[in-house]
């Protein structure tokens, strides 16, 4: 059986992008680890759901191993930076943000895990982090350079299908169907077309345990958030398929994890 490491700049990141994939992974006898960059420090808590005093990044870290217990992940790793917070922020200059990280020096800490893991499938964000979080891009950079690093075979960047979500949305509108709460904004930083995805994991019976994943992060992903008010179907459909981009793409000689789980898609 294979290893599947997941690279993650938040807490609830894990759910947003890979959980199906690792979730199938998990299913099908592999081993799951996630690592993540920071602590989300800079998350803005649902109102009302931290106790007087509770420090949000303790409780974001509790969130993360309730997670973990729904997808089947069985290691979790802080690398101890710190949320650097949205581009622009002033937050993005402080010293110990994962921003401002070096990427070699960082990409060092990432290897070390990934020796000791020898995974045959290491997950990042794309070059522009799936929607141009200053962190997101900092996960793509030192993802990279870390599997380069520790020879990880296959390095899967996860993305969001913009055209694929513009569908959803198009044909949800046809058939007038309500979509309660927001949906994403399809603007311009999210996602990548889909002439320029690669793959997709196909983990839509696998939508359920993304759905406590999410439900775990209670203190960013509130019971009204639009994603958790979709009915399970429509859920599937929307979230159950992850998405990446793959580049080089393995030969024949592929990892069987890899064979397993990713597909092509053009
Ligand atoms: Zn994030």
């Amino acid at each position: 059986m294979g290893t599947i490491v997941s690279f993650q700049a938040h807490p609830d990141d894990e759910s947003i992008t890979t959980a199906a994939t690792v979730a199938k992974a998990a299913a099908a006898g592999h081993r799951v680890v996630t690592v993540f960059a920071t602590r989300g420090e800079l998350g803005q808590p649902v109102p009302g759901v931290l106790a007087d005093g509770e420090q949000l990044s303790l409780r974001r870290s509790a969130e993360v191993y309730e997670s973990a217990a729904a997808l089947g992940s069985k290691r979790v790793e802080f690398l101890g930076y710190v949320d650097s917070g949205m581009m622009g922020e002033p937050t993005t200059d402080a010293p110990y943000c994962f921003w401002q990280a070096d990427v070699e020096h960082a990409a060092r800490r990432l290897a070390l895990i990934l020796e000791e893991e020898q995974p045959d499938v290491l997950t990042v964000y794309d070059d522009n982090g799936g929607y141009g979080h200053p962190d997101h891009i900092q996960v793509h950079r030192v993802g990279m350079r870390a599997a380069e690093l520790a020879g990880v075979p296959v390095v899967a960047q996860h993305t969001f299908n913009r055209d694929y979500f513009q569908r959803l949305l198009a044909q949800a509108a046809e058939n007038r169907e309500p979509v309660e709460g927001t949906p994403p904004d399809l603007g311009e930083e999210f996602g990548k077309p889909e002439a320029e995805i690669t793959h997709s994991v196909d983990g839509t019976e696998f939508a359920a345990a993304k759905r406590a994943s999410m439900l775990a992060h209670a203190s960013q992903i509130g019971p009204d958030h639009f994603m958790l008010t979709l009915p399970d179907e429509a859920f599937a459909v929307g979230f159950g398929i992850e998405w990446y981009v793959i580049d080089p793409i393995p030969g024949p000689d592929a990892p069987q994890l890899f064979n397993d789980l990713f597909a092509p898609i053009h």
